[in-house]
């Protein structure tokens, strides 16, 4: 097992100032991984005032020197795709599989995608009399979750140094080997020192004071909707600027005349994902009544393909949950589902039999869920799909708009001008028509209780500018 004592601060590997330590486990095995520092106040202090004493120079580059920055970032996490899959699946207990094509695939695409785009962004403009400049935020807060531990670092700290602000860096307790893989990335691609630091540790402790921070200028979070909720309070009073991503309740609704089979089976194999561990995923399917039995029927067969395993054997398609209070908290939601009168078609609420260790969850389908059902209001985050049948088309819009969330979404239609026609009506911020894939340049952020902001291509870039305009 690995010890580490030290945080990337102003350039370098510097001890921490704590002294407490956090123990990552494997879920698959329950058994420890490494141990990395709980930072403290002061580890914050240290780095926010690196990223604060980097933030002028860095601002003021341009953007070719930018370009040249991340280009070896982008450079570094190619050369480096086995070692971060190979790290993300022993944290987070994503099967090996999808760990090399989304765990560490994925933010290749995201950070290259960021090179044309700023490439092709104009940082000024003529608007009458006055030229308009797009100027960095400052100082950025990046507070990152579990669940697609690299994507959400390199979805906030790209964009984030493409615009000139400098970052700081608290990934979550889980998930913190993968971001010291990322720190040494940026390392080796030889970035001035205080413009990417990290600080890993507890939320309550490292994060809080972080976001908290006088000197941080831009919080952007990823996670829960009461720890958003917080940081968003407290970004108030200070009047900074937050962007938060906070998780979704998505429907994927199957219009009468789309293709049903494909369209739940797709449906499956999104939910269970990740071991469902996903904030965008279609976690309620809404059919037609007429067709309601036929598709419990189509999801209980594509549900039995998913048998939970180890992360490691590239077979594997459904892994552990993160962590044992996930388990628990995901076991919970599938019993007060059938508790509220829920037909459980596939999976439940026991071990599954083939892990004798590891936070497994069975891949679990319930059917007959009704939209006051807490199951359908609430982010379950796990391998868990519930299905809804609907009356026409205007009752599937009320069960699709009818939770606090509104992030992602799925609409199957006969034709694409009718599936369009539904979407327009979701309060949602980003919709696949009938299996579209995913556009890492689409803006990508909620309506509603699912946060504020958008990540991703030229929106996800803007976010982390803000105007200066001269009259001449
Ligand atoms: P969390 O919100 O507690 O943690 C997310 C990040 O915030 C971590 O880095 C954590 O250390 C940090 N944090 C925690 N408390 C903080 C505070 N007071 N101030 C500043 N930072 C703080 O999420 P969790 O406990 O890991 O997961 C709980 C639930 O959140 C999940 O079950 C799921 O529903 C949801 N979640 C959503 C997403 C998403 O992508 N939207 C990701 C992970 C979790």
């Amino acid at each position: 097992m690995e010890t580490y004592s030290d945080q990337y601060i102003n350039g370098g590997w510097t001890p921490s100032r704590g002294g407490g330590a956090i123990t990552v486990l494997n879920p698959a095995t329950e058994e420890p991984l490494a141990t990395v520092p709980a930072g403290t106040a002061e580890d914050v202090d240290a780095a926010v005032a690196a990223a604060r004493a980097a933030a002028r120079t860095w601002g003021a580059t341009d953007k070719e020197t930018r370009l040249g920055h991340l280009t070896a970032i982008r450079d570094g996490l190619a050369a480096r795709q086995g070692e971060i899959a190979a790290t993300v699946t022993a944290e987070l207990g994503s099967p090996i599989g999808f760990a090399t094509a989304v765990q560490a695939g994925l933010p290749l695409g995201v950070a290259g995608s960021y090179l044309s785009t700023l490439a092709d962004f104009e940082f000024s403009e003529r608007v009458g009399n006055s030229t308009v400049y797009a100027e960095p935020a400052g100082v950025v807060a990046a507070i990152t979750p579990w669940n697609y531990p690299l994507h959400q670092i390199v979805a906030k700290v790209v964009p984030a140094l493409a615009a000139g602000c400098t970052v700081v860096l608290k990934p979550a307790e889980d998930t913190p080997l993968v971001a010291r893989l990322f720190a040494q990335i940026v390392h080796e691609a030889g970035l001035p020192a205080g413009v990417f630091n990290l600080v890993t540790g507890v939320g309550t402790v490292a994060g809080a004071a972080l976001a908290a921070h006088p000197d941080v200028d831009l919080v952007s979070f990823t996670g829960s909707t009461a720890v958003g909720r917080s940081i968003a309070e407290q970004a108030g009073r200070g009047i900074k600027r937050v962007a938060l991503e906070l998780g979704g309740k998505s429907a994927n609704v199957v219009l009468p005349g789309a293709d049903l089979v494909r369209a739940v089976n797709v449906n499956v194999g999104n939910v269970f994902a990740n071991s469902g561990q996903t904030c965008s995923a279609w976690t309620r399917l809404l059919v037609h009544q007429d067709q309601y039995e036929e598709a419990v029927a189509v999801a209980a067969k594509a549900a039995a393909k998913y048998v939970p395993g180890d992360p490691t054997d590239e077979a594997t398609r459904l892994g552990p949950v993160v962590n044992a209070k996930q388990r628990e908290r995901v076991r919970g939601y599938i019993q007060a589902g059938l508790d509220a009168g829920a037909r459980l078609v596939a999976g439940g609420t026991d071990a599954p039999e083939v892990c004798d260790r590891g936070f497994y969850v069975r891949p679990t389908v319930l059917a007959d869920v009704t939209p006051e059902m807490t199951v359908a209001q609430e982010e379950i985050f796990g391998p868990v799909l519930c299905i809804l049948p609907y009356r026409d088309e205007e009752h599937a819009l009320e069960l699709a708009n009818g939770t606090q969330y509104g992030l992602a979404g799925g609409v199957w239609a006969a034709d694409e001008e009718t599936a369009v026609a539904f979407a327009r009506r979701m309060d949602t911020g980003q919709i696949d028509i009938n299996g579209g894939r995913f556009n890492p340049l689409a803006p990508f952020g909620g309506y509603k209780g699912s946060g504020v902001g958008r990540e991703l291509g030229r929106h996800g870039l803007t976010e982390f500018l803000q105007t200066k305009s001269l009259q001449f």
